[in-house]
């Protein structure tokens, strides 16, 4: 563990020493532009973000071996409630997060007090988390760090939001946004617990009629409203009786501060309990029929106002409740009604649906099997319900002038009618609630009036994001259904807030951009950041009209040179730089920015830049969990990357992450896990030292290679082949392994095929050879995920520059050696079938006869192989043209009774190992079995002769002989 320690530090200062990670303009090769989003500094990373950073670091360093000149920055990201809501918590002397601060993190308890003051923790955090980047090994440019608090960085985003406004994006006005009525401030992701998006969704309100009052039932699909048959209250919470704006509503008691922030001025009446209701009747304003009100458990005062219209006909709820309700005869009769009058009541069928009778609902309740109206699964019961009337659904004759219309566009007129005629109104509310702020409130919908926004309900920009889409890579392919979806679900978002670091709006400043959108094409910045520095550029000396210069090729620059006091050179090299490195070329997150930020950085690019620099990559992983268990602050189980660092081990690390699971799955971690990955590289660098040492003792040259030598590097260059088609595709999981195991698998085949052979020079300098060339190619393969001890292996070589800078392997043609991969197939076979005797048998042999086949078995072999590439062969057709030959026509007998034993054989064959074998045609199986004498005399501590079955001079008593065929020796044992 020391000995990984020290090569970890030794090759981070050489790295850093050598600057090979400081990359600029190189106009002979090719750039290759890598970012990862940047983490904001309020705690320590942990292993979770570990992997995303790993991952974006691996493909950078598979890029950079491939030849390109890779640049991968980094910088922090200190805007926003993320880093001011935890200072404040702290402040408050919030006691389970000082508790996590101490325990957890290890922040020494007496800076505590300093991070009162939000700039004070970034800092901290800041530090720590560069730390552990350094320590992690990433290849990342240093010179080009930023934080989003730097007043230059505030004048480029001030830039951004100039221009977008300028574009048409930015909007004012009042729309829903999630919002936290503490802080009195629009929540997004970023600002809540556990990461959650708020999701907005617009209710129907429909207003039934109770006498002078309205209970304004609230539903998701007004376009039922024709099913409706009882209404649902539940009768052990409160509701009240409210004048709501200029109307007389009855909502649940939950619903009041709701419907304030939704800017309806509500003054309550009085309260009552929803029991005192049931039993009564209202009036359907649709169809003016008179229902009953009903109790119902599963109706939820906190959603909506928490009335709820009962459609049993295509709401398995509906279905279900009534079912139950039905049975509860002693709860029927406190209110005055029966089990009779519950039954009478009858799903009304309102939407045709293919594959459904004429009530979906029922249908779908049986097959899942579900009897209780508080079972979980009727949430899917309802999705799955939802999704098929509304994809194939269309309405019924019963639904008057919506007859015969297809769901989605029922759903829409009829709630557009019903908002007409004052019959009905919307009501924003959370999806997923409980969603709660990061300072512990629960989150509500707010309409946000004379805010800004940035306008990603924009339809033409919509469009736009949707033909990019198709345009872009995405990894993994599955998740582009996603990206559209998010596409198409964004609407106008609140771009600012009060509170919180950041950049002002220049044309408002009381308002500071919020987080998720000061960080949508900062990707740009990177690429002048350090000639920011060297050249101590003021941040009033970056005006628009320069940024316009620099990121979009505007104006002039001697004019530009002479308003701003810049040199034109600087102004030159910075446009350089950009046009160099831009567009992005991959963009690596977690999973949960696909919904937010991934997507807002499609948009602004699309807005702001031309197309020929629109982002071209998005790499997404999934997140790692801890011993199967998600890693969270209640379980206890985060463990801090430099921790995780100081007790692994970085590369072991690095191994954990990318090679337990592929992109999207989650990796799970474990201490056992990471101390076998360490005890796997110390096999590799034991494996290397021993490789190294015996090249050293290498003579001939150039060696002769047998067989076996020529399989193991034919096998390497499938490897080679193989692990290249992973890392392209960001199957950096699948080429550990190929690289690790499967090759590691072969080689100790080949070792254990030699081992007897090493006494001779000439064999011995064909083994170091076939050694060397598999260590060689197996280090570059390795070096993306382990770049420390590849380093160290590649001196112990005697290589003079970076591993870090070499070149990726190549597969080698000339290389593959088919023949000698079907030979050692032979080899194999022959040994395990012989196992298998010796097994079977129980015997312990002294002598071990294989017998290979007579050429004319070739003969026949390979005739009846090129027969059947094209089709099926049959006997009949293989004997007809086997007779053709004189010589096998003489052996009639033989020739009939070995061709059936074949047909079979050949017929269940899969096409490429037929083409193989047909390219190698016949091969000299005597030659081959009599070089493996010696590894098969080891393996069964016998002694071993192998013969052809026509050799007269063949030892073979029992006639085992004539069961030799191609590929599959005859075996004699006594
Ligand atoms: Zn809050």
């Amino acid at each position: 563990m020391e000995f990984l320690k020290q090569i970890e530090r030794k090759w981070q200062k050489k790295w850093k020493e050598a600057r090979i990670f400081e990359i600029s303009p190189n106009p002979n090769k090719p750039k290759y532009f890598v970012t990862v989003a940047y983490p904001y500094p309020n705690s320590p990373q942990h292993i979770g973000h570990g992997r995303t950073y790993t991952m974006a670091d691996a493909h950078a360093r598979y890029m950079r071996m491939q030849g390109y000149n890779v640049l991968l920055p980094m910088a922090f990201h200190y805007t926003g409630t993320p880093v001011f809501a935890m200072s404040e918590r702290l402040a408050a002397n919030d006691e389970e997060l000082i508790d996590t601060f101490v325990r957890i993190y290890k922040v020494p308890e007496r800076l505590l007090k300093n991070f009162h003051d939000p700039l004070n923790m970034a800092r901290y955090f800041h530090e720590e988390i560069k730390a552990g980047m350094k320590e992690m090994g990433y290849s990342i440019d240093w010179r080009r760090e930023f934080t989003t608090i730097d007043p230059q960085y505030n004048r480029f985003i001030e830039w951004q939001f100039e221009t977008l406004r300028q574009k048409g994006y930015i909007s004012q006005g009042s729309h829903p946004v999630g919002w936290c009525p503490n802080e009195g401030n629009p929540v997004g992701q970023h600002d809540t617990q556990d990461d959650v998006e708020p999701e907005i969704g617009e209710f129907t309100l429909i207003k039934f009629q109770y006498g002078e009052w309205i209970l304004p039932a609230a539903t998701l699909r007004p376009e039922t409203i024709f099913g409706v048959t009882n209404m649902w209250l539940n009768p052990t919470v409160e509701y009240v009786k409210a004048r709501v704006d200029n109307e007389q509503w009855i909502v649940s008691k939950e619903s009041v501060e709701k419907l304030g922030y939704l800017n309806r001025k509500v003054e309550v009446v009085e309260t009552l309990m929803g029991s005192q209701l049931v039993g009564k009747h209202v009036k359907n304003p649709v169809t003016n029929q008179e229902i009953l009100i009903l109790p119902a458990e599963f109706v939820d005062p906190k959603n909506a106002t928490g009335v709820v219209m009962s459609v049993p006909g295509h709401a398995p709820y509906d279905y279900v409740a009534l079912k139950n309700l039905s049975q509860e005869k002693a709860q029927l009769k406190g209110f005055g009604l029966t089990p009779e009058i519950i039954a009478n009541i009858k799903p009304i069928s309102m939407i045709t649906v293919s594959g459904y009778g004429d009530f979906p609902a029922g249908d779908v309740v049986k097959k899942m099997g579900i009897v209780s109206q508080l079972d979980p699964k009727l949430e899917d019961a309802t999705k799955e319900v939802y999704r098929h009337e509304f994809h194939t659904g269309k309405m019924k004759a019963n639904t008057g002038k919506y007859a015969g219309l297809v769901v989605p566009e029922a759903k829409d007129k009829v709630k557009d009618d019903l908002i007409e005629e004052n019959k009905a109104q919307n009501m924003y509310e959370l999806l997923n609630k409980p969603v709660f702020c990061r300072c512990g409130t629960e989150c509500v919908v707010k309409i946000f009036e004379d805010q800004w926004f940035i306008d990603y309900g924009n339809a033409e920009w919509k469009k736009l994001a949707h033909e990019w889409l198709d345009k872009m890579r995405i990894f993994p392919e599955e998740l582009r259904a996603e990206f559209n979806y998010v596409i198409d679900w964004l609407h106008e978002k609140a771009c600012a807030r009060k509170s919180g670091l950041g950049t002002r709006l220049p044309w408002d400043p009381e308002w500071i951009i919020e987080s998720l959108s000061d960080s949508v094409i900062y990707m740009a910045y990177y690429t002048i950041t350090h000639s920011l520095k060297e050249h101590s550029i003021r941040p009033d000396q970056l005006t628009d009209a320069v940024f316009n210069h620099i990121l979009l090729g505007v104006g002039n620059t001697n004019e530009l040179a002479e308003e701003t006091g810049l040199e034109p050179s600087i102004l030159e090299k910075m446009r350089e730089e950009f046009s160099y490195f831009y567009p992005l070329d991959s963009r690596h997150s977690g999973r949960d920015l696909v919904s937010n930020h991934l997507t807002f950085m499609i948009f602004n690019h699309l807005a702001i830049f031309p197309e020929e620099l629109w982002p071209r990559q998005i790499v997404v992983n999934g997140s790692v969990l801890m011993e199967g268990q998600k890693m969270s602050k209640s379980y206890g189980n985060i463990i801090p990357l430099r921790e995780a660092i100081e007790r692994f081990g970085a590369d072991p690390l690095r191994l954990t992450v990318l090679a337990t699971a592929e992109l999207l799955q989650d990796a799970d971690f474990s201490p056992t896990l990471a101390k076998s990955m360490r005890e796997r590289l110390e096999r590799l660098y034991r494996f290397a030292v021993e490789t190294i040492k015996l090249k050293a003792g290498e003579t001939v040259e150039p060696p002769v290679l047998t067989t076996i030598d020529r399989w193991m590097l034919s096998q390497l260059q499938n490897h080679i082949r193989r692990a290249t088609e992973a890392m392209d595709n960001l199957a950096v999981r699948k080429a550990i392994h190929g690289t690790l195991y499967e090759l590691e698998q072969d080689f100790q085949w080949y070792q254990r095929r030699i081992s007897k052979e090493r006494e001779g020079v000439e064999r011995k300098a064909a083994i170091s050879k076939v050694f060397g060339e598999v260590l060689d190619a197996q280090v570059r393969m390795l070096t993306p995920a382990t770049p420390h001890i590849c380093e160290e292996i590649w001196e112990k070589m005697g290589k003079a520059s970076f591993i870090s800078l070499a070149e990726w392997p190549t597969r080698d043609e000339k290389k593959v050696d088919t023949q000698a991969e079907e030979t050692e197939n032979l080899i194999k076979n022959v040994l395990e079938d012989t196992f298998n005797i010796l097994r079977a048998t129980k015997m312990v042999p002294k002598k071990i006869c294989y017998y290979s086949a007579a050429p004319w078995k070739w003969k026949v072999y390979l005739t009846a192989l090129e027969k059947s590439t094209s089709a099926k062969i049959t006997l009949n057709d293989l004997m007809k043209e086997l007779m053709k030959n004189s010589d096998l026509k003489k052996m009639a007998e033989k020739l009939a009774k070995f061709a059936r034993q074949i047909v079979e054989e050949i017929n269940r064959m899969p096409e490429d190992k037929k083409q193989r074998q047909l390219q190698i045609g016949a091969v000299d199986e005597n030659q081959t079995l009599e070089e493996a004498e010696t590894f098969f005399g080891k393996e069964f501590n016998a002694k071993v002769n192998a013969y052809n079955e026509n050799d007269p001079k063949r030892h073979d008593p029992k006639r085992k002989s004539e069961l030799a065929r191609p590929y599959r020796p005859a075996i004699y044992i006594e």
